[in-house]
């Protein structure tokens, strides 16, 4: 039997169901190598493209990797109820919209957010049947190095990144389950057996 973080695992008595999974976990942890790759082997899961102010880095595709918009749409969205959670982020929004999200649950597919901790409470909060997966690096130099050789932020963000990792990974005991992402293909495994898992057990 598997024994769940905060104690909401097996028994609970509800039908099975497909069921919406939260990775979370710090900055320059690997959370989307690790979805990417849980992708690549089960593209018919639906993974959500959250809207974001924050400014496309290169390479980023407007649709793919986010939907990126302004301040005001964004609070457009917000006030219209449109987004299932919503948080500031080093000084950018993030949302998850809520509409996609609840069309894929109802057609029977299994849904990934990777998202922050803020939200990731939230969904715990709208949603507490959803199952919250925390992504944490083999070691806190990993994640330095990883987010220090990522070259996409200048100093200040980084550091900036790192102090709210701290606070990421202290809030471990919140969530239903820790994935180490010491080797993306084996973390993606991982995580793909907790995503196919029935909410019922
Ligand atoms: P990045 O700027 O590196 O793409 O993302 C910064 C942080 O925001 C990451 O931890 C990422 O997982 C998180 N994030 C991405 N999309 C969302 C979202 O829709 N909602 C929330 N709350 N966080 C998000």
């Amino acid at each position: 039997m598997t024994e769940s973080v905060n104690g909401r695992g097996p028994g609970s008595g509800v039908a099975a169901r497909s069921r919406l999974t939260v990775v979370s976990g710090p900055s320059g942890v690997g959370k989307s190598s690790v979805v990417g790759e849980l992708r690549r082997i089960h593209p018919e899961l639906y993974f959500s493209v959250s809207v974001t102010t924050r400014r496309p880095r290169p390479g980023e595709v407007d649709g793919a990797h986010y939907h990126f918009v302004d301040l005001a749409e964004f609070d457009r969205m917000a006030d219209a109820g449109e987004l299932l959670e919503h948080a500031e982020f080093a000084g950018n929004h993030y949302g998850t919209p809520r509409a996609p999200v609840e069309a894929a649950l109802a057609a029977g597919k299994p849904a990934v957010l990777e998202i922050e901790l803020q939200g990731a409470r939230q969904v715990r909060k709208a949603m507490p049947e959803a199952q919250l997966v925390m992504l944490v690096p083999p070691s806190w130099d990993v994640l330095v190095s990883r987010l220090t050789g990522r070259g996409t932020e200048d100093e200040a963000v980084v550091a900036r990144r790192l102090a709210i990792a701290e606070d990421e990974l202290a809030a471990a005991k919140e969530f239903d389950a820790v994935v180490v992402n010491a080797d993306v293909r084996q973390a993606a495994n991982e995580l793909l057996t907790l995503v196919l898992t029935p909410s019922s057990e």
